[in-house]
C-alpha cells in the first residue's frame, strides 16, 4: 500500500499536515514504541542546499522527527553516508549546507558523526553475501528512509531502493560499481541490500523533483506530492507511474519482481490518500543504454550488449570550461581513470565502466551525459 499527498510547498505547516495523513493512512503508530532508537535516512549524496533538490528536502525530515516525537519517540538521529569521503568534517558540511544541522537544531534530533561500519550478512543475498553498513542503520531498531523523487543516469529512478544505497559508507560505494559493472548486477545487488537494511517505513519527497540528468545534475520539476508506504518497492512502483516509466524498465523493480519480493503490479497496487499526479513527459536521462536493452528479449541480449555498447551508449564528459580541478570525480572513480592535471579533469576512455558515479559527484556540473552521434540522427 502507498499513500500519496499532494502537497505544494515546503512550507512547515503543510509538511506537517502532510506526514499526520501518511500516518493515519498507513497506520504508522502500530510501528512505533516509545522506547526505540530510530534512525531517518535521508539522501544528502553532496554538498548541495535544499533549493537545488539534490537533497532531501529539511521540511519533511523535520517534519518525520515532530511526528515521531509526538508518538513518543526520543533517541531519533539524522544519518546518512553521502557519496565522497565519510568523514566527520565532510559529513559536518554537508549537513549544514543541506539543513540538516538546522533540522536538527530545531527538534532536538541527533546528527550521526560516528563514520563506523559494520560488516553485515546480506539478507537473502543473491548478488552480494555482505555489505559494510554504517553503524547508525546497524544499530537502529527502526530505520525510516526518506528519499527523493530523481531520476537515475544509471538506475533509472532515485527512489526507495535507491536512497538505501547510502547505507554503505563513503568511498566503499564506487567500489560496489566495480563489482558489479552490468546494470542488472548492480541493481540485484541494490535489493540485496534493501532486503538487509529492511526500512520499516520510506517516505518520497516528491514536492520539487528532479527530471533529466539526474540525480545530481538534472532539472527541477514541481510534482506536489509526498508519497509513504512501508515498502520501498511498492513505492518505487507508484513513482514508475509519477514518471511515466514502464515497471520492469527500472531495473530494480523488474529484479525485485523476479525474486517475488514485489508481487505486485502497479494496476494491483493499493493507493491510498489522493490521486497520484503522472508526468509522462518526465524528462529521462541521456543514458540510454539501459532502454535499448531492456526492448530485446532477454535470451538475446548477451549479443546484443556489445552492439549497443559501441554504437548507442552515452559516456560522461568533461566540460573543461567548467572543471575547476576539485578531483572529486576521480576520487569517486572505481575505475581509477579520471587523472586531473593542470587543473583539469580527464577520462581514459577505454577504462571507463560507465558508472556515472563522476557525473553524480561533479559539485559544479562540469560533467555532461554525451550522447553517441548515433543517437542524434
Ligand atoms: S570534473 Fe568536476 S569533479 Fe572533476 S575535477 Fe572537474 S570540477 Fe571537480
Ligand atoms: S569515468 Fe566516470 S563513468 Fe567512467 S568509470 Fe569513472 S566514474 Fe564511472
Amino acid at each position: 500500500m502507498v499513500s500519496v499527498k499532494h502537497t505544494f510547498s515546503y512550507d512547515p505547516f503543510e509538511m506537517e499536515k502532510a506526514v499526520e495523513a501518511h500516518f493515519e493512512l498507513l497506520r504508522l503508530d502500530e510501528l512505533l514504541r516509545p522506547d526505540m532508537k530510530v534512525t531517518v535516512k535521508p539522501n544528502l549524496l553532496l554538498k548541495r542546499r535544499p533549493e537545488e533538490g539534490t537533497t532531501t528536502h529539511p521540511a519533511l525530515v523535520t517534519a518525520i522527527i515532530r511526528r515521531l516525537q509526538k508518538a513518543g519517540v526520543t533517541d531519533i538521529t539524522i544519518a546518512d553516508s553521502p557519496g565522497g569521503l565519510y568523514t566527520v568534517s565532510q559529513l559536518t558540511g554537508i549537513y549544514r549546507a543541506s539543513g540538516m544541522e538546522q533540522a536538527a537544531k530545531e527538534t532536538g534530533a541527533k546528527l550521526n558523526l560516528d563514520t563506523n561500519s559494520h560488516e553485515t550478512p546480506s539478507r537473502n543475498g543473491v548478488t552480494s553475501p555482505s555489505f559494510p553498513i554504517i553503524t547508525p542503520i546497524i544499530e537502529a531498531d527502526l530505520v525510516i528512509s526518506v528519499c527523493k523523487l530523481k531520476s537515475h543516469c544509471m538506475a533509472g529512478l532515485s527512489g526507495g531502493v535507491k536512497n538505501l544505497f547510502g547505507c554503505i559508507p563513503g568511498l566503499t560505494k564506487p567500489d560496489y560499481h566495480w563489482r558489479y559493472p552490468k546494470e542488472e548486477d548492480f541493481c540485484s545487488m541494490l535489493i540485496d541490500l534493501c532486503e538487509t537494511v529492511r526500512p520499516a517505513i520510506t517516505f518520497c519527497d516528491a514536492v520539487i523533483s528532479m527530471e533529466g540528468d539526474g540525480p545530481s545534475a538534472g532539472q527541477l520539476r514541481q510534482t506536489n506530492m509526498t508519497l509513504c508506504s512501508t515498502s520501498p518497492y511498492e513505492l518505487d512502483l507508484a513513482l514508475c507511474k509519477v514518471i511515466g516509466r514502464e515497471e520492469d524498465d527500472i531495473l530494480t523493480i523488474r529484479c525485485a519482481k523476479e525474486r517475488g519480493i514485489c508481487e505486485k503490479t502497479f494496476d494491483e497496487l493499493k493507493l491510498v490518500g489522493d490521486d497520484l499526479f503522472c508526468y509522462a513527459d518526465f524528462k529521462r536521462p541521456r543514458t540510454m543504454s539501459m532502454d535499448f536493452l531492456s526492448k530485446v528479449p532477454r535470451f538475446l541480449r548477451p549479443l546484443a550488449r556489445p552492439i549497443v555498447d559501441t554504437f548507442l551508449t552515452t559516456r560522461p564528459h568533461i566540460d573543461l570550461k567548467k572543471c575547476v580541478g576539485c578531483g572529486k570525480c576521480a576520487e569517486s572513480c572505481p575505475a581509477h581513470t579520471i587523472r586531473v592535471e593542470k587543473g583539469k579533469a580527464r577520462i581514459i576512455r577505454s577504462e571507463c565502466i560507465r558508472c556515472y558515479c563522476c557525473h553524480e559527484m561533479c559539485p559544479v556540473r562540469a560533467i555532461e551525459v554525451k550522447q553517441n552521434p548515433l543517437l542524434r540522427l
